[in-house]
């Protein structure tokens, strides 16, 4: 009887511990790769936190900030390599009809016709917007671009852009100098919002452009006869860099360092502007 006993207590005993350690085991699997997965992980976080506390911190700001500025800007370089001479409707409203494409200047001194220059400068924009966390939609990166300036625009509206910025370069006199801008001289065709947005970003961007080149801003010449203008429901402008015609200004407007002030200056605009609640 005794024995009995004993062989069940020790069949009891080695079954408990059977299904124990099998259950250890299973268990023991289980914890052993999530363990080691958390493990993993908490290490991983233990050595940021303890070692690269401050540069954790800074890609935290870094990451704030590039949320923050994740604005879509359409940048597009006037004119190409030839005008469209047929005509198209200016604005929505109205029967007005202007030539699809003008075919833009030249520089007096270097000879670059207005297009090439104004890809250039498109360029620099873009790589200085994309450097401080800006996506960038470029109209044009080569200079065959046979869009009027009806179809330009549409493109711009339909990209997803927060903000339409249109870069040219002006012919006057040899003596004229400093950039200006070309916005709506009412809402009669863009609606009070476009508007209102439009100004206040044209003369952001004018202003810092200006003091980045160290030129005395022309202020802003306020019409309802820009075709590029008159079809955007994005806020849009034209900003003339400068002009072609002045021998002096013709060099600069086509030399790199130039460029990369006017884009610098330009992206100064874009920041204040998207730095005001609700824009
Ligand atoms: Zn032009």
């Amino acid at each position: 009887m005794k024995k009995v006993l004993w062989s069940f207590l020790i069949m009891v005993l080695a079954l408990g511990l059977f299904s124990a350690g099998g259950r250890a085991a299973v268990t023991g699997d289980a914890t052993d790769s999530q363990g080691t997965k958390v493990q993993e992980k908490t290490a991983g976080q233990t050595k940021t936190n303890d070692n690269n506390n401050s540069d954790n911190n800074k890609t935290t700001e870094k990451k704030e900030t590039n949320l923050k500025k994740q604005k879509t800007v359409f940048v597009a370089a006037g004119h190409q390599r030839r005008g469209i001479s047929a005509h198209e409707r200016y604005a929505p409203k109205g029967s007005g009809t202007k030539a699809k494409l003008t075919s833009g200047t030249a520089g007096v001194r270097t000879h670059i016709p207005e297009y090439k220059t104004n890809l250039a400068i498109a360029k620099a924009l873009q790589k200085e917007l994309e450097k401080r966390g800006y996506k960038v939609i470029m109209l044009r990166t080569t200079n065959n671009c046979p869009l009027s300036n009806q179809q330009r625009t549409k493109k711009a509206n339909k990209s997803g852009a927060d903000i339409h910025i249109c870069i040219h370069c002006d012919s006057a006199g040899s003596g004229s100098s400093g950039p200006h801008t070309c916005v709506p001289a009412s809402s009669k065709y863009v609606g009070k919002k476009i508007y209102n947005k439009s100004c206040k970003l044209a003369n952001l961007v004018l202003s810092s452009t200006a003091k980045a080149v160290g030129k005395k801003s022309r202020g802003a010449i306020r019409s309802n006869y820009y075709t590029t203008i008159n079809w955007a429901k994005i806020p849009t402008f034209i900003l003339e860099c400068g002009y072609l015609s002045n021998p002096r200004e013709d060099k600069q407007l086509n030399s790199k360092s130039y460029q990369k002030k006017l884009a610098k200056g330009i992206a100064n605009g874009v920041d204040k502007y998207f730095n005001i609640k609700g824009n």
